[in-house]
């Protein structure tokens, strides 16, 4: 990892439920979870399925720190982490950054209720590679290396948390989960990916689909165009894919919105970007 490096690797780009099968072969069926490699650091947001593959490249390597942003707690966003094999050495220091839940709630306590009797075997306290800090949606994070990390509180069941990382005038924009809608926070979401070079973004649904699904807390890849073009995005990426979205759909949706934003990505696992 070279300080210059600004990389975004996709390990799990589905929502809702891991979707293995031949239907989700080219794009992927693990659930969220996004590395990116900036300034010789490590940053991953969201721990679903995806993070299990990614743990085991990180075992392989010769770091031995990271840290970790969770857009909030829902299972598709967390089921990774019993799996995550970094999260139970002690050689790790992975700091777990979450903002979703403010006391009496907490992302350790999140976690305990994931990894306890009689749901899983291993109790949440076997992460001694976690480290968990809290912050308010809205404040700047100073991780240090020149890295900021702006966040924004996002419109979704529960609440959920944006992110956007900057380094040496490059950004990357993560918004999911997220439902378009609510005046206010649309608005500040324009001001959060402005200028962008990439907006990662929950387009679970296509305008047709979403109306039956109002306050499901999610959006779609029409709405994903509209904010990239208010805000002047660099790159759209379509993301957090809906578990029945089969390849061959996705492919329809990219040509379709490739026609209005030829620069449109639609994230699949294994993908790399790089700014
Ligand atoms: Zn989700
Ligand atoms: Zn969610």
């Amino acid at each position: 990892m070279a300080a210059a490096d600004f990389l975004i690797r996709f390990w799990g780009v589905r929502g809702s439920i891991p979707v293995p099968g031949i239907d989700t072969l080219r794009y992927g069926g693990n659930t969220t979870c996004v590395e990116f490699l900036i300034g010789g650091r490590r940053l991953i947001v969201d721990c679903g399925s995806g993070a299990r593959n990614l743990g085991r490249r990180m075992q392989a390597e010769a770091s031995r720190s990271a840290d970790l942003f969770f857009t909030h707690t829902h299972f598709d966003h967390i089921c990774g982490v019993p799996f995550f094999e970094p999260a139970f050495d002690p050689e790790w220091t992975i700091t777990c950054h979450a903002g979703h839940l403010q006391p009496p709630e907490s992302l350790p306590d999140a976690l305990g209720l994931l990894m306890a009797t009689p749901l899983f075997p291993v109790p949440c306290s076997s992460l001694k590679g976690f480290h968990y800090t809290t912050f308010t949606p809205g404040s700047v994070l100073d991780i240090g290396n020149g890295i900021q990390v702006a966040t924004t509180p996002l419109n979704h069941p529960g609440g959920a948390v944006g992110y956007r990382f900057t380094h040496r005038g490059r950004s990357a924009v993560v918004i999911t989960d997220h439902e378009h809608g609510d005046a206010a926070i649309d608005a500040s979401l324009v001001r959060f990916a402005e200028a962008a070079d990439i907006m990662i973004y929950d387009t679970m649904f296509t305008a047709e689909e979403y109306e039956r699904h109002v306050g499901w807390g999610h959006s779609t890849w029409q709405s994903c165009l509209d904010l990239a073009a208010a805000a002047k995005v660099g790159r759209p990426v379509f993301f957090h894919h809906a578990p029945a979205r089969s390849d061959a759909e996705l492919d329809r949706i990219a040509e379709t919105a490739r026609a209005i934003a030829p620069q449109t990505v639609i994230a699949a696992e294994g993908l790399e970007l790089r700014l």
